[in-house]
């Protein structure tokens, strides 16, 4: 398993290397950056698995560069957790507002960072752990490397939402995921959508299946009160 890729944006030098020396010492790769400039063009030239981003920087503020990226296609769905000195209620709802996943409060210790890293990855999990593995449930399978789906071998055309709600529900195996578990893996645990919007991907997802497959469409059931699970067999 490839390691995941985190980039450190922060100005303060001794921070940012007593960040990535934990960080390595975990078996994470990560790469410094050390204002916004910078960190803009490392992100273009690799996407990294996850960003922590410093809110004071020079020039361009963490903040303002969060919401940027946040507006660009190929940085929408960025993993971010905001570094931030500034523990204002307003200051945090405005960084869980501008679409940042988590944020800390500086100072911070070593250990709630890397369970934050960490809960952040296993929650955007669709894109960073299970890169290159084969995950396959009844007729339906997924290459994470290629992003290709197939169903009973046809090739299944997903859009970025549907393909990431078939993730979490091919990982769970065929046990049930619960709405709420299925809302914040797809959509990140401070989203704001509302749990309809679960329901309206499930039929798309199931609608992109029965254009292939109606035994693979069939195995997506919804388990009435609990959420949805993604059987073995449609029979
Ligand atoms: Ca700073």
């Amino acid at each position: 398993m490839k390691k995941p890729y985190i980039l450190i944006v922060e100005d303060e030098a001794a921070i940012a290397e007593l960040i990535a020396i934990n960080l390595r010492h975990s078996g994470f790769e990560c790469e410094i950056a050390s204002d916004s400039a910078e960190a803009q063009s490392m992100v273009f030239e690799r996407v990294p698995d996850l960003v922590l981003l410093d809110w004071m920087l020079p020039s361009m503020s963490g903040f303002s560069l969060a919401k940027q990226w946040r507006s660009q296609t190929e940085t929408k769905l960025l993993p971010i957790i905001m570094l931030t000195a500034k523990a204002e209620e307003a200051d945090k709802v405005a960084s869980l507002d501008a679409g940042m996943d988590d944020y800390i409060t500086k100072p911070f210790s070593t250990k709630e960072l890397l369970a934050r890293v960490r809960a952040l990855l296993r929650r955007r999990a669709p894109s960073v752990l299970v890169s290159g593995s084969l995950l396959t449930v009844g007729v339906i399978s997924m290459d994470s490397a290629s992003h290709r789906v197939m169903a009973e071998d046809k090739e299944v055309k997903l859009a970025p939402t549907e393909f990431k709600l078939l993730t979490a529900l091919l990982q769970q195996g065929d046990k049930v995921l619960k709405r709420e578990t299925l809302q914040n893996m797809v959509w990140g645990h401070y989203n704001d959508i509302d749990e309809r919007t679960v329901d309206v991907h499930i039929k798309r997802l199931r609608e992109a299946l029965t254009a292939v497959s109606a035994v693979a469409a069939a195995q997506v059931e919804t388990i009435r009160g609990m959420g949805y699970r993604l059987s073995k067999s449609a029979l």
